[in-house]
């Protein structure tokens, strides 16, 4: 296939053959002319990060974009609203970077268990920044929706797509505007189904979770804070039920700049009696457990937590369809290793975009397969080695040995840092097998 194999998992895809062709602005990218049967060239449903990546790159490249979004935007958005230095990179190739300086930026990260604490800054990487930011999903999706209008896409707020069928020609979607409480229809040459971790939409088009594969759940509030100004992002390795047992999952402290922090936890599926889990009282255990300094308490909560699922590692399929592609959660590409979905979401809708707009370009709806490629050549390594990683989650015994030993050391930490965010170069993913594969030996070993 003709696409670039080389290694650029941390340039924002810079080296891609696909992206360089599709977002060089020097250069006539408009599909030649073709009969409009259709009302646009690409239908994408939901306007989180995924959806409005996609509309963004495909917009500012001259095709006709609708997306239809449920909510009427700035809308709260269950999340942890930490950006890590991959979500960075994709916002500023979208021109966001100006706007975001107004948030809340942060240079590492802090990490607590079994009694010890080391702070790590983002490791230095080609083409990425060594900061990130930390952005409520109310302030953050606004402004990439509105920079995806800005590019040309015609965004259809309040309006849900309700069912859509595919043949030879295209795509029919029915869609109902809440706003002016009216049905239409609209017709696509392809769609793009970005409706996040429910994807009613990719469900009723067949797409199904591998059941065999974890998933995670997790939980936020928000509460004021002393330290909302912490430059340190912060987690605690550790964390545990009411009656003490360790936990598969990490808790967070993410500050937000303006006296609040985002305070939450996140637990792996892969833990005994999974389905007695009751996520309220877990946090509530973890803000009683964290350092006084945060100044936490129930008193200091602004509103009600609230939690969501995690479809992890790439979990989902089939993510390409007749006339259609599925991105962000809808295709289960939360990071497995840390929760990440923001950054994902971005990559796989601007990846979507580049394989859509040559399917409308030469009007060869088979180009729609290059997707699942592409997405094999940007993760399938990677989450090969953190479903593994997912395996080791449900040992507690293992947990504990590994995090207390791995906490001994700055380095040590440092690298399964660049390994956990996937910050890292080709050559790494040799390193994190490695870890992986001492790690499943320990394992037997501690259970045996
Ligand atoms: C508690 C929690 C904490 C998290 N913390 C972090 C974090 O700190 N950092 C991080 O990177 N990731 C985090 N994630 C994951 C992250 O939130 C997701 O990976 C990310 O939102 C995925 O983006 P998306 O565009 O695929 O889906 P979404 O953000 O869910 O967007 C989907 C959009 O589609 C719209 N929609 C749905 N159905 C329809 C329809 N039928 N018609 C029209 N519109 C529709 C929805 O209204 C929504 O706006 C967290 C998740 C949870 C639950």
């Amino acid at each position: 296939m003709n696409v670039c194999r080389a290694k650029h998992r941390n340039c924002g895809f810079r080296k891609c053959r696909i992206f360089a062709v599709e977002t060089d602005t020097g250069k006539t990218l408009l599909p030649p002319e073709l009969p409009d049967k259709q009302d646009c060239d690409v239908l994408i449903v939901g306007g989180g990060p995924a959806g409005s990546s996609a509309a963004f790159w495909l917009a500012s490249n001259g095709y006709k974009v609708v997306l239809a979004e449920k909510k009427v935007f700035p809308r709260e958005k269950t999340c942890g609203d930490g950006l890590t230095p991959r979500a960075i990179r994709q916002l500023e190739d979208m021109g966001i970077k100006d706007s975001l300086s107004s948030f809340h930026k942060y240079f590492g990260l802090r990490t607590r268990a079994f009694g010890k604490e080391l702070t790590l800054d983002w490791p230095k990487v080609p083409g990425l920044p060594e900061y990130g930011y930390v952005v409520t999903r109310y302030d953050l999706d606004a402004l990439v929706l509105e920079n995806a209008k800005a590019a040309g896409a015609e965004i259809r707020q309040g309006c849900e797509a309700i069912g859509v069928k595919t043949d030879n020609d295209g795509v029919r979607a029915d869609l109902r505007d809440k706003l002016s409480e009216t049905s239409f229809t609209l017709r696509a040459k392809y769609l793009l189904i970005a409706d996040g971790a429910n994807s009613r939409l990719g469900r009723s088009l067949g797409v199904t979770r591998d059941r065999k594969l974890p998933f995670a759940l997790a939980i936020r509030g928000y509460y004021t804070s002393v330290r909302s100004h912490d430059p340190y992002i912060e987690s605690q390795l550790d964390i545990y039920s009411p009656d003490g047992t360790l936990l598969p999952g990490y808790g967070w402290i993410f500050p937000l700049g303006d006296g609040r922090v985002n305070v939450g936890i996140g637990l792996v599926s892969t833990m005994a009696k999974w389905k007695e889990v009751n996520t309220t009282h877990l946090l509530e255990t973890f803000v009683s457990q964290t350092p006084d300094s945060w100044g936490l308490c129930e008193k200091n909560r602004l509103s009600e937590p609230t939690g969501g699922k995690l479809p992890m590692g790439m979990s989902n399929a089939p993510l390409t369809g007749h006339r259609y592609l599925v991105a962000g959660d809808a295709a289960g590409l939360i990071n497995p290793f840390n929760g990440e979905g923001i950054s994902y979401a971005y990559e796989s809708g601007r990846l979507a975009a580049s394989v859509l707009s040559k399917a409308v370009r030469y009007e060869k709806p088979e180009a729609l397969a290059e997707y699942r490629e592409l997405l094999d050549i940007h993760y399938g390594s990677y989450y090969k080695v953190a479903r593994l990683f997912l395996q080791l989650m449900g040992k507690p015994n293992l947990l504990r040995v590994l995090v207390s030993t791995g906490m001994n050391s700055k380095t040590v930490m440092s690298v399964l840092l660049k390994i956990m965010a996937n910050l890292m170069t080709d050559d790494d993913i040799g390193i994190a097998e490695t870890i992986v594969k001492t790690a499943e030996k320990l394992t037997e070993s501690v259970s045996g």
